[in-house]
């Protein structure tokens, strides 16, 4: 089965607004297998409105506004949609009561515009809105297919949605339909593009299908399967998962919501390690990341933004010689600052960041995006060197990507 979103509403194609309520909805179809294929906006203009209508019509089974069902002029989606299937409203004389009292409970007199919201279709049902005065409805057209009308404010939407259209799907739908599973594999330490290459043969899939993502320092695979069952489609999920794994490794660190920090301190909780950070360009975003894990102080002992020079040298004991020779941003002061951190706060691993973020500060030999991370553990120490891409921002992001994960290398490395 195919469904179509309409949202309504001037203000979301004016940006003012975010689309929320198309979210929460796409996230709920593919639970029933349905295919969402077109997600549309259009403002409040009934011709405009109708137009869309038709086109969603022609190609999917079922339809969703989303808004517009409001008293005043610009709420017409539900007199437009009436008159497109050719649908004949009435007052429903009980749910005119209800909105009276609704607006008696509130010691106001209820407008005469508002019976317009007492309108329902004759083909079709209305759905309840406990939160507000505009309910839903379900309008049939002539061959079998349907447009499912919703409110607009965010709470009542959503309360429909799970109150009335959840129900009125499981219906329509069935339990024989197929669902719709998906998992998100998530990489670093790897570019979008040799990501593809290495995969190419499984991105070619139609069931499960294999599509990338790419954010600063991060690469992520979402992999959806189509199948009766849950179960069946988690198998399938598993196995793609499990030959994506095969040929790409370790740069796989987690799934769906599973950060990168939470791998690090999990990683480093069960194995009863402790770290310390030392950073200049990412200024405390480690620890920052670190910290967003609960449970984190069980092996985080202590970070330290040192920026300038004299605070390498005087918080870390980076020598003054070595900042000489080589500058804040390289591979030995890098060195220094992991070992030193490690050194003053005891820790098992000392991880440390010194880099360029731009868009000042780069040299002949030092451009924008060159940083160095640095990991010093008993095995000794090892630095990196990085050149990134992007403005100061990601730069910062995937610095702070590259220390984490070298703490995360080097735990498995370990194993
Ligand atoms: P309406 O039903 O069009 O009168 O919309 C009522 C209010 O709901 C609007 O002022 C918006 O703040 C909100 N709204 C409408 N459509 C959406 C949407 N698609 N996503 C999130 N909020 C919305
Ligand atoms: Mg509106």
């Amino acid at each position: 089965m195919r469904a179509e979103i309409i949202s309504v509403g001037t203000e979301l194609l004016l940006g003012q607004i975010v689309d929320t309520n198309a979210v929460y909805l796409s996230q709920l179809l593919p639970q029933f297998g349905i295919d969402l294929h077109y997600r549309i906006t259009v403002g409040d203009n009934a011709a405009r409105l109708t137009e869309a209508l038709k086109t969603a019509l022609s190609r999917a089974d079922l339809v969703f506004t989303i808004g517009g069902l409001g008293p005043t002029e610009d709420d017409l989606t539900k007199e437009t949609v009436a008159q497109l299937v050719g649908d004949e409203m009435f007052l429903d004389e009980e749910l005119a009561s209800k909105l009276q009292a609704f607006f008696e409970a509130r010691g106001v007199e209820m407008p005469e515009s508002n019976l317009k919201q007492a309108m329902v279709p004759r083909r079709g049902r209305s759905f309840p809105n406990p939160l507000g005065t505009a309910p839903g409805a379900a309008f049939e057209t002539d061959d079998g297919k349907a447009i499912i009308v919703l409110p607009g404010p965010p709470k009542e939407f959503k309360a429909l949605v799970d109150q009335c259209v959840v129900p009125y799907l499981r219906e329509r739908v069935g339990n024989a339909s197929n669902v719709i599973r998906s998992r998100v594999l998530r990489l670093t330490g790897i570019g979008e593009s040799s990501v593809e290459d290495a995969i190419k043969h499984l991105i070619s899939s139609t069931n499960p299908t294999v599509a990338p993502l790419a954010s600063p320092g991060e690469v992520r695979l979402r992999i959806t399967a189509k199948a009766p069952t849950p179960a069946e489609a988690e198998a399938m999920i598993d196995e793609m998962d499990s030959k994506i794994v095969s040929i790409l490794g370790h740069c796989v660190f987690g799934r769906d919501d599973e950060t990168l920090e939470r791998v690090v301190v999990e990683s480093l909780i069960a194995r009863k390690l402790t770290l310390a950070v030392a950073e200049s360009c990412t200024g405390g975003l480690v620890a920052s990341r670190i910290t967003d894990v609960p449970g984190c102080s069980a092996i985080f002992l202590a970070g330290v933004v040192s920026y300038s020079n004299e605070a390498k040298k005087e918080l870390l004991g980076v020598p003054d010689d070595l900042l000489r020779a080589h500058g804040a941003v390289s591979e030995p002061v890098a060195r220094a600052m992991a070992e030193g951190i490690r050194r003053v706060t005891g820790a098992d691993i000392g991880v440390s960041t010194t880099g360029i973020a731009g868009p000042t500060g780069a040299t002949e030999t030092k451009p924008v995006g060159l940083v160095f991370t640095a990991l010093a553990a008993d095995s000794g120490t090892v630095v990196r060197r990085h050149q990134f891409a992007g403005d100061r921002t990601d730069i910062k992001l995937r610095a702070s990507q590259a220390a984490l994960d070298m703490v995360r290398m080097s735990l498995i490395a370990q194993q």
